[in-house]
């Protein structure tokens, strides 16, 4: 289809479809299935390390931690980390307005209760909102939305000062630094997914990091490591565990050696893939610098970003024109998430939609979520995709804002 002032023409790749596991990993997974070993603690006389092990000991070299633990999925990594620092029913967790529904699940979970802090233009959490809520609670469940990372210094000063403990949800930053130290090693806690739409694919899966041998010592237990913890290669000595062990419950969520066979190449992979990212990135960024109606998310200079996904908003445009932009492009063949359509869709990240906790009134984020579009950015697009379709979106917006293209 194509109508006037349209030069950009179709774009006729998938937004959706997943990148293939490596060789590497396939191989890795068919030997894996012919010895039958799944479980991380199968064949208790065999002293060889499983996968699981090894993909725990290399992430942990990976980000810098002493230890880690890998989980059956980023939510529950979230879950276990409140857990382990003692998070229970009646407990109020800081946690951002705008991030995915996982997030108010996993302190759901818990029976705890989340205390929404609003969210800034660039989509990362209001500093100043949160010095002024830091005394509601004693845990913030940070997430950095879309690969956008805040001033981690100023926050890291806010939190110390009211004595916060920090959880940092990873999904959107694996692989991503602030002042060159790899995100999820700011807080005491780091927790990571390796869901398909995150950053390694293993299907569903997660990993939670930590330098604090107690908490690390929690999080196995948690996992459901019964009395096998001995057998990990990134965890705290024996004696961390002493009296853990009897006073932990198990609550089961463990990885298999399956999806950690699958992961280790992929992760060896990873720099490679964050910088075929960026450039990406850069390409789409600049292809819709002065785009007609959208105000463009902008990285902090300090975050070594990864680039997955990029973020626009259509601030103060009425919603039928942000709808029309979105079906206008997807008539082109190019995919855009509006994170603030009326009815929630697809994944939610509208904190008005999880009705199981208090709904604050923080208009100023409503005004941002309302009109925050999102686009992921597959590696199978070429740079010249990607200028394609941010001439397309362009076109778009022209059309349906106003403005020159
Ligand atoms: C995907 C995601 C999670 C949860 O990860 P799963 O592995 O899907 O459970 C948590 N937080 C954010 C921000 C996410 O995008």
């Amino acid at each position: 289809m194509t109508r006037k002032g349209d030069t950009a023409g179709a774009f006729s790749r998938s937004f959706t479809e997943p990148a293939p596991i490596p060789e590497e990993g396939i191989a890795a997974a068919v030997a894996l299935m012919r010895s039958g070993r799944l479980h991380r603690y199968g064949d208790a006389g065999d002293d060889e390390p499983g996968e699981v092990a090894l993909f725990e000991r290399e992430f942990a070299a990976f980000v810098g931690a002493r230890y880690c633990v890998a989980l059956a999925s980023g939510g529950y990594a979230l879950s276990t980390a409140l857990r382990a620092l003692g998070v229970g029913p009646g407990d109020s967790v800081l946690c951002n307005a705008f991030t995915l529904a996982p997030v108010a699940g996993a302190i759901a979970s818990v029976g705890a209760v989340p205390v929404y802090v609003g969210t800034s233009a660039d989509l990362t959490i209001d500093l100043d909102d949160l010095a002024a809520k830091a005394g509601q609670a004693r845990v913030l469940l940070l997430s950095h939305m879309r690969g956008h990372i805040c001033d981690m210094d100023r926050l890291t000063e806010i939190c110390a000062r009211a004595r916060v403990a920090v959880i940092e949800d990873c999904a959107h930053t694996m692989g991503a630094t602030w002042n060159g130290r790899p995100s999820g090693r700011h807080g005491v806690i780091g927790c990571y997914s390796t869901q398909s739409y995150k950053h390694l694919d293993s299907g569903e899966g997660g990993l939670l990091v930590s330098d604090d041998a107690d908490i690390a010592a929690r999080a196995i237990l948690l996992s459901g490591s019964y009395m096998h913890f001995g057998r990990h290669l990134a965890a705290p000595p024996a004696e961390a565990f002493a009296a853990l062990r009897y006073e932990v419950p198990n609550v089961s969520g463990r990885m298999d050696n399956l999806r950690a066979a699958i992961l280790r190449p992929q992760l060896r992979k990873l720099p490679e893939r964050v910088e075929a990212w960026r450039s990406r990135y850069r390409v789409l960024e600049e292809g819709l610098r002065d785009a007609a109606g959208l105000v463009p998310v902008v990285q902090h200079p300090q975050a070594g970003f990864t680039g997955s996904s990029i973020q626009f908003l259509a601030l103060d445009q009425p919603p039928e024109a942000i709808a029309a932009l979105v079906a206008g492009c997807a008539a082109r063949g190019v995919v855009l998430n509006w994170f603030g359509a009326p009815e929630p869709e697809g994944y939610t990240s509208r904190y008005d939609s999880w009705r199981f906790a208090p709904v604050p009134d923080l208009p100023e984020s409503d005004r941002i979520i309302r009109a925050t579009l999102d686009m992921r950015i597959p590696l199978a697009f070429s740079l010249a995709d990607c200028a394609q379709v941010a001439r397309i979106i362009r076109e778009e917006a022209a059309r349906a804002f106003g403005g020159a293209g």
